[in-house]
């Protein structure tokens, strides 16, 4: 598919892999909608693109606050459109050990993670459904297939996000031709980590992963890009991204 003037809505864009998301879909001529909550790192990003000689447009919103999303879909809609292709990327990883008891952290993540998700594909699949054509990338990640200790819950939140994504495919592909694509990241260097606040966990971690050379944001953005720039026939299910040096 060549990307030119598609409309892709990306959620989570103003750091990270949904950042580096944008800039490589928007060089490929996508007209690219980033959203967050932190509008000053969106208008240095559409200042970026701008500059690159792309299009973008800047919509501040919560995924946790449904008529953030409405708003979101809805003024991709005025400016656009329409909306061809969502990047549900927006996520948080506050992990920490069940014993110390992080209970709004927990829910939190359930939060973002899972209700953010369900909030942008309430409002983007009416219209793939009646337009008969759409691509739903959902960001999950290799701690949606595998638990370790510390990651139970921010697992159960990446397991859903599996879980939904297979549940969509089997439902809106035959017959309705919307494209759905499961990424599962390995370990990337963004700012995920620095919602951790269980110290116990936060020196395990250091431990474990200290040794992990890092992917870039970039190495996931060339993997959604490839998903999303198929031919027509083409369904890209899941893509799993790991370092070389994560086993
Ligand atoms: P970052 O922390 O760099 O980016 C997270 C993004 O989510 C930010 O843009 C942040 O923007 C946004 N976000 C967080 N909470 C909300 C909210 N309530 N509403 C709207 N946006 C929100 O991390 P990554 O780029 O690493 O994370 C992107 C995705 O990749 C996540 O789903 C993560 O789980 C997944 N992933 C990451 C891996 C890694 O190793 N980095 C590995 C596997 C998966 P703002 O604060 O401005 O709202």
């Amino acid at each position: 598919m060549n990307l030119k003037d598609k409309v892709v809505i990306i959620t989570g864009a103003s750091s990270g892999i949904g950042r580096a998301t944008a800039l490589k879909l928007a060089q490929d001529g996508a007209k690219v909608v980033i959203s967050a909550r932190r509008k000053e790192k969106l208008e240095e990003l559409k200042k970026e693109i701008s500059d690159k000689g792309g299009t973008a447009l800047v919509v501040e919103a919560d995924v946790t606050k449904r008529d953030d999303i409405k708003n979101l879909v809805k003024q991709t809609k005025d400016t656009f459109g329409v909306c061809d292709v969502l990047v549900n990327n927006a996520g948080i990883m506050p992990l920490s050990y069940m014993k110390n008891m992080h209970v709004d952290e927990w829910l939190k993540m359930v939060d973002v993670n899972i209700n953010g998700v369900l909030y942008c594909l309430a409002e983007v699949l009416p219209d793939m459904v009646e337009r008969k054509s759409g691509h739903i990338i959902n960001i999950s990640s290799v701690a949606g297939r595998e638990v370790m200790p510390g990651s139970a819950v921010y697992s159960a939140t990446k397991f859903a996000v599996r879980a939904l994504s297979d549940g969509l495919r089997k439902e809106l592909s035959p017959g309705h031709n919307i494209r759905i694509t499961c990424i599962e990241p390995g370990a990337v260097e963004t700012e995920l980590t620095e919602s951790i606040t269980d110290e116990e966990l936060m020196d395990d971690f250091k431990n474990k992963m200290g040794d992990l050379d890092f992917l870039d944001s970039d190495d996931i953005a060339k993997a959604i890009y490839y998903a999303v720039t198929q031919g027509d026939n083409v369904h890209v299910n899941e893509l799993q991204i790991r370092p070389v040096s994560q086993g």
